[in-house]
């Protein structure tokens, strides 16, 4: 009998250890500053003229504690942003985007403030090549860093319509100096830590390769993070956000997260939603 009470005593604690790895321990949810104020018809050109208002968003950047590693989902602006936006990015998008990151709400800002340094970071995910989530993959010379193979294609070579010539949102100089960094070159959903708790889903449309995750955490509660996939609840009130790169591809990967969202009845974190931020920014999740 004692052998048996043993026997289930130690499946028992197996259970409880396998339980305890099996997530992300807890995510932070960072800005790299904010964007605005604006007209919101700026970004979203389908919101009806009596429905036009000014926001100020919030440039969304995650930072996960996994038991097996440190994930930043998203570096945002590039550190230049803070006292030379002109010199990086082109003049019109600081004039019309009036970022106001500061040296504290550069990714490595937010990771000293949580304890950290940039080295140790182990998996950077991008969710897409633009200015606001791919700026400082150079602080992170030494992680592995997960993107979607297509979306390397078009940060290296954007469509001519979203500003080939540097006037767009995609900034080459953030990629440049990267190419023999360890890339997990990814075409479609992956697995992060093959234990669930990290699931990157493949979400394009915004860009050719945009990527969201969803965040399962120890407390067994579970989140999806969008990023730019879903910009803010007007896009999930039926406004089309403008910048696409396919409307189709686009419209599809809002229906998945969603339907995600609705089926399992968990938040969806949009990626520049002013009062979401406003509710639940500049705090980790448990
Ligand atoms: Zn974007
Ligand atoms: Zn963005």
């Amino acid at each position: 009998m004692k052998k048996v009470l043993s026997l289930v005593m130690g499946v028992a604690a197996l259970a409880v250890a396998s339980t305890a790895s099996a997530g992300a321990t807890k995510a932070y949810w960072a800005t790299s500053g904010m964007f605005g104020p604006f007209a919101i018809n700026g970004l979203i050109p389908t919101i009806p003229a009596d429905e036009v208002r000014d926001v100020t968003i919030p440039v969304s950047m995650w930072i996960i504690e996994h038991d097996k590693g440190l994930v930043v989902f998203d570096t945002g602006n590039n550190i230049e942003v803070v006292n030379n936006c002109k010199g990086y990015w082109a003049a019109g998008l600081c004039d019309f985007l009036k970022p106001n990151q500061t040296a504290d709400t550069t990714i490595d800002g937010w990771l000293k403030k949580l304890g950290y340094t940039t080295e140790d970071v182990k998996v950077v995910v991008t969710s897409h090549a633009h200015l606001d989530h791919a700026g400082n993959l150079k602080m992170f010379p030494n992680a592995i860093h997960a993107f979607q193979k297509a979306e390397l294609y078009q940060g290296w070579w954007p469509e001519k319509f979203q500003g080939r010539d540097g006037t767009g949102p995609f900034v080459t100089a953030d990629l440049e100096g990267t190419r023999e960094y360890n890339f997990l070159e990814l075409d479609g959903d992956y697995d992060l830590f093959g234990d669930g708790s990290m699931v990157i889903l493949s979400t394009p449309g915004h860009t050719i390769g945009h990527q969201s995750m969803q965040v399962t955490l120890d407390s067994g509660k579970r989140m999806l993070i969008a990023q730019d996939a879903v910009w803010m609840q007007e896009n999930l009130d039926g406004h089309a956000a403008g910048l696409n790169f396919s409307v189709q591809a686009y419209t599809n990967s809002v229906n998945r997260l969603k339907f995600m969202k609705d089926l399992q009845n968990i938040p969806l974190m949009m990626g520049h939603d002013e009062n979401q931020w406003a509710a639940g920014g500049d705090r980790w999740y448990k």
